[in-house]
């Protein structure tokens, strides 16, 4: 249970714990999510449950069952989740869905800056707050919606320029990382907002 009240905002921190945020899966958003809050200078930890992959470790094939699917009982720790319901098997590979973006918290779970609605602290940045099919393969999808909630973030210890929890959305500008770790012009390198096109805020 947790308790809103006592939840830490974006930006203050807390110093009853070791990690200022705590990343649960390290997938497109978890990844994207984890790596800017720490250019940020936020602790950050990621938990995992998949083993850490290699070229050797990858499926070539789904026939190879041990490293393509996650069904731990059975002794397979791969890259595809299964789930079993009482008269149905479920393999799905787009995992989107189920925790819409909404100003309104009775039409969605998440607020339009990935807040969860009554819950501040706790943040949804992953496939599941796509709101519908996209028709396309998701992960630059996911990756770019991580991209824009960690951009709002303020860098540890500054004001939080989103609306407080509740409050109307507000378009607001994106904030730079103190501390970027991506150098220019590499894959991952961040490119703000205000940097694409012709330089105007879009
Ligand atoms: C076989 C396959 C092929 C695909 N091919 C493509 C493709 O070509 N192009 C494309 O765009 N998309 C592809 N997808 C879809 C894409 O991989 C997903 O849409 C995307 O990975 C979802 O990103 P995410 O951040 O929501 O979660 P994920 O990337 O699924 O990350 C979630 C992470 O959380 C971890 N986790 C889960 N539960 C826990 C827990 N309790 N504690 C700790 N960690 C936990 C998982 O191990 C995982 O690492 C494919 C998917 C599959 C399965």
């Amino acid at each position: 249970m947790i308790d809103p009240a006592s939840t830490p905002r974006a930006g203050e921190g807390d110093s009853r714990y070791d990690t200022d945020v705590l990343v649960i899966g390290s997938g497109f958003g978890g990844s994207v999510s984890a790596l800017r809050l720490s250019e940020k200078g936020y602790r950050v930890t990621v938990l995992e449950s998949g083993p850490r992959r290699t070229e050797e470790t990858l499926p070539k094939t789904s026939w190879d069952i041990r490293n393509f699917l996650w069904a731990p009982r059975l002794g397979c720790y791969g890259i595809q989740r299964i789930h079993l319901l009482r008269d149905v098997v479920i393999l799905a590979a787009h995992f989107i869905g189920g925790c819409t973006i909404s100003d309104d918290p009775s039409q969605g779970a998440i607020d339009p800056y990935h807040r969860v609605w009554g819950y501040d602290g706790l943040h949804i940045v992953d496939g599941s707050t796509i709101s519908a099919n996209l028709g396309v393969n998701p992960s630059l999808t996911i990756t770019a919606q991580a991209e824009r909630a960690m951009s709002f973030w303020p860098n540890k210890g500054e004001p939080d320029p989103r609306p407080t929890a509740g409050k109307p959305y507000q378009r607001i500008s994106s904030v730079a990382p103190h501390r970027p770790a991506v150098p220019a012009g590499a894959p991952a390198a961040l490119l703000t907002m205000s940097r694409i096109g012709d330089g105007r805020e879009v």
